[in-house]
């Protein structure tokens, strides 16, 4: 009986390039030190805790409604902290928002992408990449970073020449290897992608932005010059709000106006506006952390290096480092002593991101055991 209560997946009209799918995700274990996902290691304080309740329970009030489609009050916000952040200056009608960066890239996937098309990236990068392109049925299409996880401008513009792909997607900092790109590299993209004869937009994902070594520049400021770029970010990094879901991007407004058309309705709850709303106007104290952060991120890196662990430069919250013959038993020894970083990244490589002072002092003790095992 296919339908009855024994009912498996291989029973159900599943698509068939699902088949042998799994669901992405890093483990979510109950340990002493989380340092798997890159997420902020400091709670919003209860100050800030006090106004999002307030703001919430305003929601609440009316949840009787439907949100704002359109949600353009929270775009204005969002508008006006990139401004700060980086002196760009947008309209709300150039910011869009969804449930997390994820939400916006698949966005960004379903209007530009499909089938028959293409979408670029230059890996190792983000594993949820090639993910949004399969559920879209776009075509994925990988270049290889450097041996310095850097991306070749000759290389970069040759895979957009060769497969001419509707989309490119460019993480600075890159994730899972903390890379920023310079901006003459994105220029370039963006150059070649100008003489493909269907055009091509660019993402450049900036989701730990925030968290770049000064003097490297963020991509918004090439946001006046080109419509087809767009600059993604998140509140999930350095606003310490993962938990909320808020991911934006900035671009041209007709860049914008495409993702409208796939959206769902009413995509961002009335309780998710509140709280991105709330927590922007606290913008100033939530990235008060960002400092702190950056600087524990290039001690670490200098005490691996200092140790004799081969170690990427980092712009973001998190470091990639190794490389180890057996890394999953690094990964599982330092499991065993509490902590939990992320087997991720080229073989040979793991992910630390960046907690409190004690969070990192608890991964260099275990680490130290585990190696001189
Ligand atoms: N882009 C990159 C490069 C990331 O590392 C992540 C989170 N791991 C995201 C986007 C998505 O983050 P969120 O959906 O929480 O905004």
């Amino acid at each position: 009986d296919r339908t009855g209560p024994g009912t498996t997946l291989a029973d159900l009209p599943l698509r068939e390039d699902l088949r042998d799918e799994h669901p992405y995700g890093a483990p979510q274990l109950d340990v002493p030190v989380v340092l798997n996902v890159n997420e902020n290691p400091y709670p919003v304080a209860p100050g800030i805790v006090a106004d999002i309740a307030a703001a919430v329970a305003h929601a609440a009030a009316g949840l009787n409604r439907y949100p704002d489609r359109e949600f353009l009050d929270l775009r204005a916000d969002l508008a006006a902290f990139l401004r700060v952040e980086s002196g760009a200056e947008l309209a709300p009608e150039q910011v869009w928002a969804a449930n997390g960066s994820n939400e916006v890239m698949l966005h960004v996937l379903q209007a530009f992408g499909g089938p028959g098309r293409r979408a670029l990236s230059f890996a190792p990068t983000y594993s949820m990449y090639p993910e949004y392109a399969r559920d879209t049925q776009t075509t994925w299409v990988v270049g290889q970073r450097t041996d310095a996880f850097t991306v070749d401008v000759e290389h970069a513009r040759a895979m957009v020449r060769e497969h001419r792909p509707s989309v490119v997607l460019l993480a600075s900092p890159n994730n899972p290897t903390g890379t920023a790109l310079p901006l003459a590299t994105v220029e370039a993209v963006l150059d070649e992608c100008s003489r493909l004869s269907q055009g091509a937009v660019v993402v450049v994902d900036e989701a730990y932005g925030e968290f770049r070594r000064s003097g490297t520049p963020s991509a918004l400021e090439l946001l006046p010059r080109h419509g087809n770029l767009a600059v993604s970010r998140t509140m999930s990094k350095a606003f310490s709000l993962a938990g909320a879901r808020v991911g934006y991007l900035a671009a041209s407004t007709a860049f914008v106006d495409a993702l409208r058309i796939v959206r769902l309705p009413y995509h961002l709850s009335a309780v998710t506006q509140a709280t991105a709303r709330a927590a922007l106007r606290h913008s100033e104290e939530l990235l008060s952390t960002v400092g702190e952060l950056r600087t524990r991120r290039d001690e670490t890196v200098r005490w691996l290096r200092d140790v004799g662990f081969e170690v990427a430069d980092s712009d973001a919250n998190f470091v990639l480092f190794g490389r180890f013959a057996d890394r999953h038993a690094v990964w599982q020894g330092l499991l065993e002593r509490g902590v939990l970083i992320r087997e991720t990244g080229p073989a040979g490589w793991l992910r630390v991101s960046i907690g409190t002072a004690d969070e990192m002092q608890q991964f260099r003790t275990a680490l130290q055991e585990v190696v001189s095992q």
